[in-house]
């Protein structure tokens, strides 16, 4: 077998507009190599209606990446279209594979406004009508001027979108359903119908639609050579639509390219049933798990840690779950904060990173703090992602049988020397447990890599050896020989 997989989101939300993080992240793949991460998620990187300030969901332009003076500026918050082209580049030279965040549910920052027929929606249940029909002015028409037709010459009109949230000529924001159209249908019921999320949402049930984002899916693989895609707001888009559209994607790719979404629902049921309407086409985040490690962080220890993986993706359906703790919409401030505490965020990882299921994704702001909210970077971080690349091996064994206290070991296979480990954690006071990990490792001295517990650990004839932890903390138990050296820069 090759050796784990870790997936990094190499952003977050509170990025400087700067324009330079193209050509960070092109100095740091060595560094991200050594951390033993083989795959990264690039934020988008498309133009957003907010120019060098956008984050990149309000997308204007699929084509602009960069190149064309658009919205006041020609890069994008993260650089221009070349040097996103060398991060990929200088990434994929060190063996990373590369996923683009594809954002396709709305479009914003139209060029002109259009008069159009529009019905008023309640927001709280989008099947109901508040009022009778009205006109309204809305931002709708999107010639990209600038652009001057290169790579496309679609444009973007009323006829291509289901809904939009302002009306130019009375300045009024309101969900309104455009006169003719309905809501896609196969979505999140959440609110009735969850089709609509901000800006002008685009209607997946327009042939034309289809047509130019199978032009546009094909000339962005041939334009960046990406490996990979995350897929944005997949609750808001028909669920049939990358069903076929990421199978036509592989195809002309000539590769079964790896895909996930982002489906942001704490209900299990909800994650399974959108895999089996998607016919597996992808993975989905793990959002019941991130919902679990908050809790576990934020009670008191009153949490039972027993229960941990209990309605979570990863423990019902293991190959299609991207486990996570964080990323940039559950930072302080942002739409869906819920972000663990810090003394939870060692566990937290040690949580994701090495047991034998589910693929990881670190966060940017946990690997190096979030500086514009004084958020230091989770210390242990880099040590636990070394850790899983070099001895998170060989068979699992669970011990999941306190409220408190909660342990696992790794047996360690052949082929990666010194591999074998074994994690105690408590969620209140510290304890320890006695854990087989293997007769293989009988004879040997273990010690806590993190350092927490000062011991040592004998590991006796039956392959067993008592493990502890100290109160609200987590030990992770190698071979006392091994030394685990990690480096940032
Ligand atoms: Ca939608």
């Amino acid at each position: 077998m090759g050796k784990n997989d870790t997936l990094l989101q190499a952003f977050e939300w509170y990025l400087p507009d700067d324009s330079q993080h193209w050509n960070k992240l092109k100095v740091l793949a060595p560094s991200f190599s050594n951390l033993g991460v083989t795959m990264v998620w690039l934020p988008p990187a498309y133009k957003g209606a907010g120019g060098v300030h956008d984050v990149g969901y309000g997308v204007y332009d699929l084509y602009d990446l960069g190149e064309f003076d658009q919205k006041g500026t020609i890069p994008t918050k993260y650089g221009t279209k070349q040097e996103y082209l060398d991060a990929i580049d200088a990434l994929q030279k060190e063996n990373i594979s590369v996923l683009a965040d594809i954002v396709l549910n709305q479009k914003m920052g139209g060029d002109t406004e259009e008069t159009i027929d529009v019905i008023k929606i309640d927001s709280n249940n989008r099947n109901e009508e508040i009022g009778g029909d009205c006109q309204i002015t809305a931002w709708t028409k999107f010639t990209f001027p600038n652009r001057h037709g290169k790579y496309s010459t679609f444009i973007w009109n009323a006829s291509h979108f289901d809904g939009i949230d302002w009306d130019e000529k009375k300045k009024q924001s309101a969900i309104y359903l455009i006169e003719g159209k309905n809501w896609d249908t196969n979505v999140d019921d959440e609110h009735g119908n969850y089709d609509y999320l901000m800006g002008c949402d685009i209607d997946f049930k327009n042939e034309e639609v289809l047509q130019e984002f199978n032009c546009w899916g094909k000339w962005y693989l041939d334009t960046t050579g990406i490996n990979g895609m995350r897929l944005d707001a997949v609750k808001h888009i028909d669920n049939q639509f990358f069903k076929n559209w990421l199978p036509d994607m592989r195809a002309y790719k000539g590769e079964n390219f790896f895909a996930v979404g982002e489906y942001w629902n704490g209900d299990l049921g909800k994650l399974q049933e959108y895999l089996v309407d998607a016919s597996d086409c992808m993975s989905l985040f793990d959002v019941p798990l991130h919902y679990q490690l908050l809790n576990a962080s934020d009670t008191n220890g009153n949490f039972d840690m027993r229960e941990l993986f209990q309605g979570t993706l990863v423990e019902n359906d293991p190959w299609h779950a991207v486990t996570f703790v964080d990323n940039h919409d559950t930072e302080p401030g942002q739409s869906l904060e819920s972000f663990v505490l810090s003394w939870f965020k060692p566990l937290a990882y040690t949580i994701i990173l090495l047991r034998r299921d589910g693929l990881p994704c670190v966060f940017y702001g946990d690997l190096y703090g979030i500086p514009a909210k004084d958020i230091p970077a989770v210390a242990e971080l880099p040590t636990l992602m070394k850790i899983r690349e070099l001895y998170a091996y060989g068979e699992q064994h669970d011990y999941f049988d306190d409220s408190d206290i909660i342990g696992w070991t790794r047996s360690g296979i052949d082929e990666f020397a010194g591999s074998g480990l074994a994690v105690v954690l408590s969620n209140r006071i510290g304890g320890s447990k006695r854990m087989y990990i293997g007769t293989s490792h009988a004879g040997k001295e273990f010690k806590d890599i993190l350092g927490y517990s000062s011991n040592t650990v004998m590991i006796d004839e039956e392959g067993c050896g008592e493990f502890s932890c100290t109160d609200g903390s987590v030990s992770v138990w190698l071979e006392k020989t091994l030394e685990v050296k990690v480096s940032l820069d």
